[in-house]
């Protein structure tokens, strides 16, 4: 809501874990950015369950500055889950999302705010490019976009991580979704409304270390094209229809050579073996994958309460 003096209020949402390092600075360079621009801010913190003090910090910012607000959760839920805490407690017009580790530069507000006065909803940060990551991490962040887009349906767009701008209408649309596996970047995108983006160049973290190791990320991959997309079901039913052909065919052979070439047929232990295992192969990704799903209808039945504040009782 804008206030009696009819100052809109942009809240930056920012999730840590472990990011006493970074916080301090970002803290500098925020304030620094917002004091050009004609939006109040309000800068909240959700506290992932961090241990290293950044939490303190946090709190005794919250003390000292009234446009700063932690939430703490009771303990680490996980960065989508933070981002999800941060979104039901927002109090902006419209809500930046960014990493604590300055890798999201907060001199892209500006441009990101630039775009939400012309009406846009959402505006997507995309990355230019990215500083001080592994190839590794860049090649198999590059192929998961393209998969997730081709499989989902959903035009995530290539290349943009959490640090995005996104209006109230949208806020109170994604404190709609309650699903407990959240890919939130495709939720955004998911939920429509007027969308684009603007390009920046993504630095290196400033102190500490990725919470994110490549298991981490492709567990998230994971989650997001389950959450996403039915397909990799339908493919496992494609496969089996294509080794059943193939068995068919092989039968075949064997039926003819039989006639053709009595005595001939015995060859083929190998065969034999290969097809067993490659059966076997087949079926087990399918049960597999098939469990992915099962799993996650399970845990979304329980329906527990996606997090829990530190410093609250809980509310839902
Ligand atoms: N983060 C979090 N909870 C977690 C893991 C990460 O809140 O369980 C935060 C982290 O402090 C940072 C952001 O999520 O602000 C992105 O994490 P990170 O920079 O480690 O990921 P990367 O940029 O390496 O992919
Ligand atoms: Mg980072």
């Amino acid at each position: 809501m804008p206030d009696a003096s009819g100052q809109r209020k942009l809240t930056v949402l920012v999730p840590f874990l472990n990011e006493v390092q970074n916080l301090p600075m970002l803290y500098e360079r925020l304030s620094a950015v917002m004091a050009t621009q004609p939006e109040a801010l309000e800068l909240l913190l959700v506290d992932d369950g961090s241990t290293d003090g950044s939490a303190e910090w946090a709190a005794a910012k919250a003390k000292e500055d009234p446009r700063v607000r932690l939430l703490r959760l009771s303990r680490n839920f996980g960065h989508q889950i933070a981002i999800t805490a941060g979104m039901d407690h927002a109090g902006g017009d419209a809500v930046v999302i960014m990493d604590a580790d300055l890798q999201d530069p907060p001199e892209v507000i500006p441009d990101l705010l630039a775009k939400w006065r012309e009406g846009f909803e959402v505006v997507y940060a995309v990355r230019r490019s990215r500083e001080g990551e592994t190839w590794m991490k860049k090649f198999l962040a590059a192929s998961f976009y393209r998969v997730f887009r081709a499989m989902a349906k959903v035009n995530v767009p290539m290349d943009a991580g959490d640090f995005r701008l996104v209006d109230r209408k949208v806020v109170e649309a994604l404190r709609e979704v309650r699903e407990l596996h959240r890919f939130m970047r495709g939720l955004t995108c998911w939920v429509g409304f007027r969308q684009t983006a603007v390009s920046y160049d993504r630095a290196a973290r400033h102190g500490g270390e990725t919470k994110y190791p490549v298991w981490k990320s492709a567990r998230l991959a994971v989650d997001a094209i389950t959450a996403f997309s039915a397909s990799p079901l339908r493919w496992t039913v494609g496969v089996g229809l294509v080794a059943c052909l193939v068995g068919l065919l092989w039968s075949l052979e064997l039926v003819v050579a039989h006639f053709t070439n009595p005595g001939g047929y015995e060859r083929g232990w190998v065969s034999v073996i290969a097809a067993i295992v490659f059966m076997g192969g087949v079926q087990l990704v399918s049960i597999g994958m098939l469990g992915q799903y099962v799993s996650r209808i399970f845990e979304e039945t329980k329906r527990r309460p996606l997090y829990f504040l530190r410093d609250q009782p809980p509310t839902r």
